[in-house]
């Protein structure tokens, strides 16, 4: 009687695997949130986590959609409930986190999620999530990068000032990316994201 077949090796997926959850962060104002609300525009369908915040929403900003704005006692909850895949107090003044479940739902149906959060909440994925991606957009340089900050407009100079020293810090942090991808314009950046999250054509 002949031994059975040893089992099928596990074949690599065609064109490689991809890591299913995606984690897009890079210095302030660099322009991460216009590259993935061009992402969105361009595929509806994809999943980007909606982060929970206790910062006050800038005018034309939607509760659920850009944001959950919470108060500090409703992330508090989030927080103790475990409900946060990560969370950080941003620029030193209000918290940020990724809500888990959502993101757990997508990723248990084998569909691709994105995130777009800062370098301590990227730092935090990767530990919890080792297997993730972790994409860094990157300025052109910093002189452009302080004129996109100071040409935003949003922020007082007091802000704009804490805002750089953050910057300065999460620049310095590249080097712990999986990718880089320079943010010189909207169209070739999110072109260059597509690719790689293998949604391109
Ligand atoms: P803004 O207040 O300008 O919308 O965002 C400030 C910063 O918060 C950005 O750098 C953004 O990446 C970060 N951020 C947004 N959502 C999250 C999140 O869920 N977790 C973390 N850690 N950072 C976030």
């Amino acid at each position: 009687m002949s031994s059975p077949a040893p089992p099928p090796c596990p074949q690599p997926a065609p064109g490689g695997a991809r890591p299913a959850l995606t984690v897009i962060a890079g210095p302030t104002a660099v322009g991460k949130g216009t590259i993935v609300a061009e992402l969105r525009r361009r595929h509806p369908d994809l999943f980007v986590s909606v982060s929970a915040t206790t910062r006050a929403p800038r005018p034309g900003e939607v509760d659920g959609v850009h944001y959950r704005f919470v108060t500090d006692a409703e992330f508090d909850q989030l927080v103790e409930h475990g409900q946060m895949l990560e969370w950080a107090l941003v620029h030193g003044r209000y918290r940020y986190g990724t809500p888990r479940g959502p993101v757990d739902a997508e990723l248990a149906a084998g569909r691709p999620a994105v995130l777009e959060i800062d370098l301590d909440g990227a730092r935090q994925v990767r530990r919890s999530m080792p297997g993730c991606r972790l994409v860094f957009i990157a300025p052109p340089s910093w002189e452009e990068l302080v004129a996109r900050l100071k040409g935003r407009g949003t922020e007082d100079a007091a802000e704009q000032e804490r805002r750089l020293a953050t910057a300065r810090t999460e620049m310095a942090a590249e080097g712990e990316f999986d990718v880089t991808i320079v943010n010189d314009t909207v169209a070739r950046t999110t072109d260059e994201l597509e690719t790689l999250l293998g949604l391109a054509g």
